[in-house]
């Protein structure tokens, strides 16, 4: 049976960290403010804000959802965000995704300023885990950063590793594919047009699926040897409607040596990176100023 790797432990540790470092900002009047623009009333993006406002407010921080019609122009959504960026209490702002049709073209990473940039989607941010930085610099993308928090804390060790990545969006795949790169580890970086992907995940020490399809990786995907680190970081619904993974847990968890559940995987882990973040950006600012 494998080892499951469940978020709450590490949750919970780090967030006490996070406690102490907020309140020593605010002993020094700095309360750190995250700022979420929320357009629309899309039901899992209503339920993600509320849970990311919860646990900002748990650690101390402020948390605000600026709720905009699903119908706001675009005019108005870009002043919006350019307001809510030069707000000096503002230490954090990002815009919830997906947005509506009518807005998605806009590449919202570049109209938030790079150091309030808590997704890490700004150009600036992107570029230097491209260079190099796993987070010593840049404020990293959430999902990839919370995953490599867990394999950091799990003491899996990636170098050398082959990691199979499925999936190769910017908000996961990409950025996850350059920090685990910039711990030494080989990656390949799979996507749809991707031949014999079971052949790659099968040579794969650690596989990590990102796919948006649910259940999509069984035991016919991974090595015979059992000794596969599963990381699931979809978020779908089944047949039945039940919260499940891009991975069929039951079919893989007596075939892996790890694996992340969904729920209580990599989304436990992609709030508390946004609450890290917000933390490193209010202590900058607070360096800056
Ligand atoms: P995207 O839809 O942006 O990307 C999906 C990726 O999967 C694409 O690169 C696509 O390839 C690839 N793909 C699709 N079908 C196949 C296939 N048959 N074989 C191989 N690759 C395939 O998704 P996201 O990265 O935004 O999200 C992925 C999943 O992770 C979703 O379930 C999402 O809800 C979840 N998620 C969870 C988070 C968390 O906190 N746990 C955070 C962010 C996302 P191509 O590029 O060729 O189209």
């Amino acid at each position: 049976m494998a080892t499951v790797l469940k978020a709450s432990p590490i949750v919970k540790q780090y967030a006490a960290d996070l406690k102490q470092e907020c309140a020593k900002l605010k002993a020094n009047g700095i309360t750190p403010f995250l700022k979420v623009i929320l357009v629309g009333q899309h039901p899992p993006s209503v339920t993600y804000t509320k849970n990311k406002k919860k646990f900002m407010e748990g650690i101390g921080a402020k948390c605000e959802i600026l709720k905009l019609d699903e119908q706001v122009s675009e005019k108005v959504f870009i002043e919006t965000i350019a307001s809510v960026a030069n707000d000096k209490e503002v230490h954090g702002l990002f815009v919830q995704l997906p947005l509506p049709k009518a807005l998605a073209h806009i590449d919202v990473g570049q109209l938030v300023p790079s150091e309030k940039d808590v997704d890490g989607f700004h150009a600036n941010n992107l570029f230097k885990v491209l260079s190099g930085d796993c987070g010593e610099k840049a404020l990293v993308s959430c999902t990839p950063k919370g995953i490599i928090t867990m394999l950091k804390h799990h003491k899996i060790d990636v170098t050398g590793k082959s990691v199979a990545i499925i999936g190769r969006s910017l908000i996961v795949g990409k950025p996850l594919s350059m920090l685990l790169t910039n711990l030494n580890a080989t990656v390949t970086l799979c996507h749809s047009r991707t031949t014999q992907l079971k052949e790659i995940t099968k040579g794969a020490d650690i596989v990590i699926a990102a796919i948006g399809k649910a259940k999509f990786i069984n035991k016919d995907y991974l090595s015979d040897d059992k000794k596969t680190i599963v990381i699931d970081v979809g978020i779908n619904y089944d047949a039945s409607g039940k919260l499940c993974g891009d991975v069929d847990y039951d079919d893989v968890e007596n075939h892996c040596s790890h694996i992340t559940p969904v729920p209580g995987g990599v989304g436990r882990m992609t709030i508390l990176s946004l609450a890290q973040n917000l933390i490193k950006a209010a202590s900058s600012l607070a360096k800056d100023s």
